[in-house]
């Protein structure tokens, strides 16, 4: 291909040294893209293709003007293009053009949503991975690390970021780069190498955040500071600007938080349901805030909840007081109504972008701060709240200088360009006022000039205007043309008119276009040293935003409280969870909700749910997780009364066949999810099993589910609820002292089921599925008859449980005769048996049966791994052939 010159080929220069997908390039007053570019943006933003011939060639072009270039940025962006923008400035000779900006999806500083905008950087050491992401638009800098890819897609999944840069030693990792993909909704990209470098990184870092906060904030782990340090190099590389605007850098360790991993998350449906939308979500439900900045913390709050009583009793303490102070709570709302997004504006002033309309927006959400101290310390109830110390958290002096600065400095509504003046209160600069007053006076001369000219020449068809290509002008109608005095000039003929000029206008012309230059760049260069001194303050804005972002969520959780009827959680360190008159969060919005109690203690501390299909397991365990949640983000919870045991994670699984239509169903999956909640939880978590070993044949099934209780019951030691449709399970109960049965009741005259949704303590005494055949209009004498089966199974006891309390449990499937081989107590969903029941069980085993059935109850299930008893029971099962049973 021989070379381009001209545009083309500069175009083409520019696009080659830029890293990324297309390139937008000024050519005076438009962005062009050309060649692909063109094509590519032509057809994703629907715009003309025009051709560009060049040095004999053509080449496609599309263009943008310059001051509409940002809606087009961000789309191209959102759509998940890298675009680089060139921008064209003056020189000696002409002008030039250069890559000033790279535009990624992590790097995006015009974004339209108000949430959360993350731009992430993951390196691994060994087993753990250290992690840190950056928000470019409101300069928020988090720092983390875990351990594991489960633990790392925790995190990935609790921030969310839109872009991703994986550390060099990840690039080479196809299956997790896959498992980043699958899982994330995020772009990867590869930032170069030698900025993961450790000396490099921390380098960087202490000279961005200061050599005290590095160590003061304990970073631990290089694998942290490396990742830290990509994300710095990556944001200052791009051109975004905001680096100033990064002002704190925070840590989190894992002491801090409830261990929430992002299967517990989006079964929670925190901040989307599991289909992904926000609606239905407890974010969407719970959130009544006003400002986008409340929006975003209710939201890290929710997903981050806490261990610390002192902050939770904190926040408590003041949603308490605004429940109570209806009146303060409403004109706190409508204070903070419409409020500026200050952390936005930190990155915004640092960056550049910030006109005068967002400083003037700025200086009045500032002075929001005075005016909700006094709101609070003027109502009784929330004098002495922990509102009135949110509200004193930032510099408030500081706020008001700056409030005051900008209000005096800034003319009430300021245009929204800053090149043409009108920015600038009189009175605020000695020399810009002098310019203006002589620009007024030269003005008015012109101003006045008709008047005096009719006067002097006896003219009344004269005026004088202004425009682009005439400049200043006295316009005289025909009949008079004749009659101008002399001196006037004629400059052009119209088809009534004649327009003139004289020597003084043309000379006022000159002084006012020169004053109004000089006035305008004097505004810009005031204009610009303010918002200089605004990004300076990025900490400051930053801190008062926060504080703003503060209230707006207390007062949303007030309201909500208030609306909803919920109620103050007493918080304990003990293993308790009281609920009484609990309704699920979420449901309770859209259904006439039968509230349900809950009583968890040490002595009580795994509960078995039974209930047929649809009665309300999984939402009655659900809501205990989300009383528990909600009680640790510092919330009031809806029951009528609750007593929460503070716990250090949350781990909730639900079985592959519940999920049947989230196209996870592999059974492989549930078990990966289960052994991770093992190794995982604690005695100090609350575990929510929903039908876990439900993705496989009953045997193996029972087996699971059997031995996971044992273990979580007598080492883990986690308060647990499991809804389980295994009948057989419930016998645990009577063998495990922590063990307790309840059941969401039914209630069946005259053969119809009434879901109660009542939750009841012992087990459910029956099965329903019997009596969804009936239902379903299976033949009575089937009915009947599949009664008397299951009862006779009853009678055999397919399942014994030996042991104590004392001494660890072991569970056996009493299996020597073989009689286990008729159905588990009979569920709808049982396998089809190779002999069908007759009344007697059958007798004969083949040899490999008997085989498999003395291997099995030599199975350790105390002692086995889980997934090791997962995958033994999966060969027993291989050698049984495919013979179900
Ligand atoms: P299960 O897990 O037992 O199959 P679910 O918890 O999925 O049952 O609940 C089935 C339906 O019953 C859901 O639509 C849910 O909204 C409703 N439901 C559950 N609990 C209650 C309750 N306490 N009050 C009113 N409706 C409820
Ligand atoms: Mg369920």
């Amino acid at each position: 291909m021989t070379t381009v010159g001209g545009i083309v080929g500069e175009f083409f220069d520019l696009k080659r040294e830029a890293d990324a997908d297309l390139l937008a390039m000024q050519c005076g007053d438009f962005y062009e893209f050309f060649d692909e570019d063109a094509e590519t943006v032509a057809e994703e933003l629907d715009l003309n293709v025009s051709q560009k011939s060049s040095h004999g060639s053509s080449y496609p072009m599309a263009g943008v003007p310059v001051a509409d270039l940002t809606p087009y940025l961000t789309a191209l962006v959102e759509r998940g293009y890298r675009v680089a923008v060139a921008d064209q400035y003056e020189t000696d000779d002409g002008h030039a053009r250069e890559v000033t900006r790279v535009v990624t999806p992590g790097t995006l500083l015009e974004t339209g949503d108000a949430a959360a905008q993350y731009l992430a950087a993951v390196v691994r050491d060994g087993e753990r991975y250290g992690l840190a992401f950056a928000d470019v638009t409101t300069g928020q800098f988090h720092v983390t690390s875990c351990s594991g890819s489960e633990g790392l897609l925790t995190e990935l999944y609790r921030f969310d970021p839109v872009e991703l840069l994986p550390g060099p030693s990840l690039r080479a990792d196809d299956a997790l780069l896959e498992r980043l993909r699958e899982r994330t909704d995020a772009t990867l990209t590869l930032h170069t190498a030698e900025a993961f470098a450790p000396g490099r990184a921390r380098h960087r870092l202490r000279e961005h955040f200061g050599a005290e906060t590095l160590e003061s904030v304990g970073l631990d782990g290089e694998a942290a500071v490396q990742a830290a340090g990509a994300v710095l190099s990556y944001v200052e590389e791009t051109g975004v600007g905001v680096l100033a605007s990064m002002t704190r850098l925070r840590t989190h360790g894992s002491g801090d938080h409830v261990e929430l991993d992002a299967t517990t998350q989006r079964n929670l449906e925190l901040t989307e349901t599991m289909q992904g939308d926000r609606g239905g979500s407890l974010l969407e439900t719970l959130d009544h805030t006003v400002t986008s900045a409340g929006r975003r913390l209710l939201g890290e709050w929710l997903t981050r909840p806490r261990r610390a009583r002192d902050e939770l009793e904190r926040r408590q303490a003041a949603v308490a007081a605004l429940a109570e102070a209806a009146m303060a709570r409403e004109r706190i709302r409508e204070t903070l109504d419409g409020s500026y997004d200050l952390e936005r504006l930190a990155a915004r002033a640092a960056s550049g972008s910030a006109n005068a309309r967002d400083l003037r927006a700025a200086s009045e959400t500032l002075a929001a701060l005075p005016t909700l101290q006094t709101l609070v310390s003027e109502t009784d109830r929330l004098a002495d709240s922990a509102l009135a110390e949110t509200l004193a958290r930032p510099d408030c002096d500081a706020a008001d200088r700056l409030a005051n600065e900008l209000d005096g400095a800034l003319v009430e509504d300021p245009p929204g360009t800053i090149t043409q003046g009108g920015l600038i209160h009189r009175g605020h600069d000695d020399e810009l006022d002098a310019i203006v007053e002589r620009h007024e006076e030269a003005l008015s001369w012109i101003e006045t000039l008709a008047e005096r000219e009719k006067r002097a020449h006896g003219l009344t068809h004269l005026s004088v205007d202004r425009n682009r290509t005439d400049g200043y002008y006295i316009q005289v109608g025909n009949s008079e043309a004749d009659a101008v005095p002399e001196g006037y000039e004629r400059i052009k003929s119209l088809k009534n008119s004649e327009r003139f000029t004289t020597a003084e206008l043309k000379e006022r012309e000159r002084e006012v276009l020169r004053l109004e230059e000089r006035r305008f760049e004097r505004e810009r260069e005031l204009f610009e040293r303010l918002r200089e001194r605004v990004a300076g303050d990025a900490a400051l804005l930053q801190a008062v935003g926060r504080a703003l972002a503060e209230v707006d969520v207390f007062v949303s959780l007030a309201l909500h409280a208030v609306g909803n009827d919920w109620c103050r959680p007493a918080l304990t360190e003990d293993g308790q969870l009281a609920i009484e008159g609990g309704r699920h969060p979420v449901v309770e919005r859209t259904t006439e909700f039968v509230p349900n109690d809950i009583r968890m203690d040490d002595e009580r501390r795994f509960l078995i749910v039974t209930g047929p299909n649809m009665s309300g397991k999984s939402t009655y365990m659900r809501q205990a997780a989300l009383i528990t949640l909600l009680a640790q983000v510092g919330s009031f919870v809806p029951a009528r009364q609750a007593t929460v045991g503070l716990v250090d994670g949350i781990y909730t699984r639900v079985g592959a066949l519940d999920e049947l239509a989230g196209g996870r169903s592999t059974f492989m999956v549930e078990m990966q999810e289960l052994s991770n909640i093992l190794h995982s939880a604690t005695e100090r978590s609350l575990v929510v099993l929903d039908e876990v070993g439900r993705g496989t044949a009953t045997y193996d099934g029972i087996s699971i589910a059997w031995a996971a209780t044992e273990y979580l019951h007598n080492t883990v030691r986690a308060k647990t609820l499991f809804a389980t449709h295994y009948h057989e399970l419930t016998t645990l109960a009577e063998h495990l002292s922590g063990v307790e049965n309840v059941h969401v009741a039914v209630d069946e005259t005259d053969g119809d089921v009434t879901f109660l949704r009542t939750v009841r303590e012992g087990a459910t005494n029956r099965s329903y599925g019997v009596h969804v055949a009936d239902l379903a209009g299976v033949p009575e004498p089937v009915v009947e008859r599949s009664g008397d089966v299951l009862e006779k199974l009853r009678e055999e006891k397919a399942i014994e449980a030996r042991g104590g309390d004392s001494e660890p449990v072991q569970a056996v499937f009493d299996l020597g005769s073989g009689q286990f081989r008729g159905d588990s107590a009979g569920d709808a969903d049982t396998d089809s048996q190779e002999s069908a029941p007759s009344g007697e069980p059958a007798n004969e085993l083949r040899p490999e049966e008997r085989d498999v059935l003395e291997a099995l109850s030599r199975l350790e299930l105390a002692e086995t791994p889980p997934l090791e008893v997962v995958q033994q029971v999966q060969s027993l099962q291989e050698r049984l052939g495919d013979e179900p049973g």
